[in-house]
């Protein structure tokens, strides 16, 4: 936020509001004040001058109407007489009118040229009339103002002459400016001193507001470490402290959202399964980094987009269709080089009253599962087929004997033997399942023991040899040490037996079987080559699939089951070993498989 500008703070504006009172007040005071003392100034300083005239009206009027011979003073040396004494204070002309208009005495020695002259001053014509006349003018020449009286001397109820007087009003309006100056200094004071009182008490409402501000700055920066000081109890001090407590209350607020939104984004990032929310309108609010790896998708650029096109499924379902949709949904991502099916759960985010507020997507990957399920349906179908062969074989055959081919003598030891070689290749085939089955189970063990695979092997290149009835010749490549390892001596046997069964089964005549033992770094290696038919090169890595087999009709011809590498390979992986084919077609087919093994050890045996 804006910091606050002095002009615009509320500091300024207290101390504006208590100025502007205290000059309203003392500006009424001063008016009524000033006006009343002028007035009462004014009217001391005529009252007294009218008791002098009054007093001065009374002697000149004796000495206008005095009965006067030949001998006497005139009457204008009588009243220059009088008027000689009268010039003092502020009085600074008094001038005495006959009734005709002429003046017939003035107290200004200097002035004599006017006495015996007629007036024109208007005020003295008007007194003249027999009524009290005043006036304020201005000297030109000074600037100062003066009062002017002219007041009808009255004889029996005549106007027989007229009094004119001029004072200096000037030290009146001087001692009005005086006061005018005094009082203007101590209003100045007054504001002088009111604005340092506003200031500082000004300051004990603003600090803690300032203070308070500046924590609410803080806090919406998401500090809650400050406090504000509390000055005192008042209203101010009570609402720094309940805003303290609103501090507190938000913090732990603030920290407990804060900790649930901790928690939450853990428990969607360490979650296997993806997880979607959507606002009301299908628009996507939160995914997290397992959906959007699940959708190859950037979780950034998927913000706000429509979920039901992102799961592909805008062909089969709106977003209301989802809303509704309380069955899972299988998407099938997968890509050329990456199987991926999902199974995706919606659920409404709704409101008590019934409004929806959004969507939530878990997707889980079931790829695995599906493959486990779809391989397991591919077992129980090839273990059907494998079985119904055999079965309708001997069932035709048993057919044709109970209906008196039993009889034939020719015939029936014939029929016989097929179905007896039938009946041992499903043994064969139920053994080997067996045995799979075993090897699938989560407690099968192998019992290991040391054995000098040299030998070891010899023994059963040796029995193969001696009842094989093929004409086939046997080459054998091995180390003439002896080479300890660890093996379980009844498994390895029959991998390697099924291994050269399936040599001699596809050895042509007079071909050799090359039987080889490698040792290495930190395994042996056996390879068991022959020079049969061979085994086209995409099939290879699928040889030692259950029940695949390269040519089935031919396989099982030879009593093969398409059991025998799918064991050899449980058998191999169970001993921590591999195992693997080369072929060329028409050239031959070497089957190798690794076991672990180590020299040192081998040392310590020898
Ligand atoms: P089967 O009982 O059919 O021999 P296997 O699991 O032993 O079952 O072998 C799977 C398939 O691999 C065989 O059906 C065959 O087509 C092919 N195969 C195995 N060994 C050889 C080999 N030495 N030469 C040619 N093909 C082979």
């Amino acid at each position: 936020m804006k910091k606050v500008g002095f002009f615009r703070s509320i500091h300024l504006k207290f101390v504006l509001i208590y100025v502007l009172l205290i000059l309203v007040a003392m500006q009424i005071i001063g008016v009524y004040f000033v006006d009343g003392l002028e007035d009462k100034l004014k009217t001391n300083f005529e009252n007294s001058l009218r008791q002098q005239v009054n007093i001065l009206s009374f002697s000149i009027e004796e000495e206008m109407v005095k009965e006067r011979d030949k001998n006497s003073t005139t009457v204008e040396e009588d009243i220059n007489e009088i008027l000689k004494d009268k010039k003092a204070g502020d009085i600074q002309e008094i001038r005495v009118i006959d009734s005709g208009g002429k003046i017939i005495g003035t107290s200004k020695s200097d002035d004599d040229g006017i006495v015996g002259k007629r007036t024109t001053d208007k005020i003295i014509k008007i007194s003249l009339q027999g009524t009290e006349q005043k006036d304020v003018k201005v000297v030109p020449k000074t600037g100062k103002r003066i009062w002017i009286l002219s007041s009808p001397i009255k004889s029996k109820g005549e106007t027989i002459g007229a009094i004119y007087l001029e004072a200096d009003i000037e030290t009146v309006f001087e001692q009005i400016k005086e006061i005018n100056k005094i009082f203007a200094t101590g209003t100045a004071i007054a504001l002088g001193i009111t604005a340092i009182l506003g200031i500082l008490l000004a300051q004990t409402i603003t600090r803690p507001m300032s203070d308070m501000r500046r924590q609410a700055l803080a806090m919406a920066k998401g500090n809650f470490s400050r406090k504000v000081k509390v000055y005192g109890y008042d209203e101010i001090g009570q609402l720094a402290i309940t805003f303290n407590n609103l501090t507190k209350k938000l913090q732990d607020a603030q920290s407990s959202t804060e900790g649930e939104r901790r928690k939450l984004s853990s428990v969607l990032s360490y979650m296997t399964d993806g997880v979607i929310a959507t606002d009301r309108k299908g628009r996507i609010i939160l995914i997290n980094e397992q959906a959007a790896m699940m959708l190859n998708v950037s979780r950034e650029t998927v913000i706000s987009q429509e979920i039901v096109p992102l799961l592909g499924l805008e062909d089969q379902y709106s977003f209301e269709d989802l809303l509704e949709e309380t069955e899972s949904v299988i998407l099938d991502n997968s890509t050329s080089a990456k199987d991926l099916i999902l199974r995706a759960n919606f659920s409404v985010i709704q409101r008590e009253t019934g409004f929806v507020n959004g969507l939530i997507t878990v997707l889980h990957d079931i790829t695995e599962q599906e493959k486990i399920e779809e391989e397991r349906r591919e077992f129980v179908a090839n273990v059907s087929h494998e079985l119904r062969t055999p079965l309708t074989t001997m069932r035709s055959y048993l057919e044709a004997l109970s209906e008196g081919a039993w009889r034939d003598e020719n015939i029936a030891p014939n029929f016989l033997k097929v179905t007896q070689k039938e009946t041992e290749r499903m043994i064969r085939l139920v053994n080997d399942l067996l045995q799979l089955s075993k090897l699938d189970s989560k407690d099968y063990k192998i019992t290991k023991s040391w054995v000098d695979f040299t030998e070891f092997f010899h023994h059963i290149i040796d029995r193969f040899e001696m009842s094989k009835d093929q004409n086939v010749f046997f080459v054998r490549e091995l180390p003439k040490k002896s080479i300890f390892v660890e093996i379980d001596e009844d498994k390895i046997t029959q991998i390697i037996d099924n291994i050269i069964s399936n040599a001699l089964k596809y050895s042509p005549e007079g071909g050799k079987i090359r039987f080889r033992v490698r040792e290495l770094d930190h395994e042996i290696e056996v390879s068991i080559k022959d020079q049969g038919m061979g085994i086209p090169k995409e099939n290879v890595v699928k040889v030692f699939e259950r029940f695949y087999r390269v040519d089935r009709a031919r396989s099982r011809k030879l009593g093969g089951t398409g059991l025998g590498l799918a064991i050899a390979k449980e058998m191999v992986t169970a001993h921590n070993g591999k195992i693997w084919a080369e072929s060329e077609e028409g050239k031959g087919t070497a089957i190798f498989f690794s076991l672990p093994y180590d020299p040192e050890q081998e040392d310590e045996w020898s």
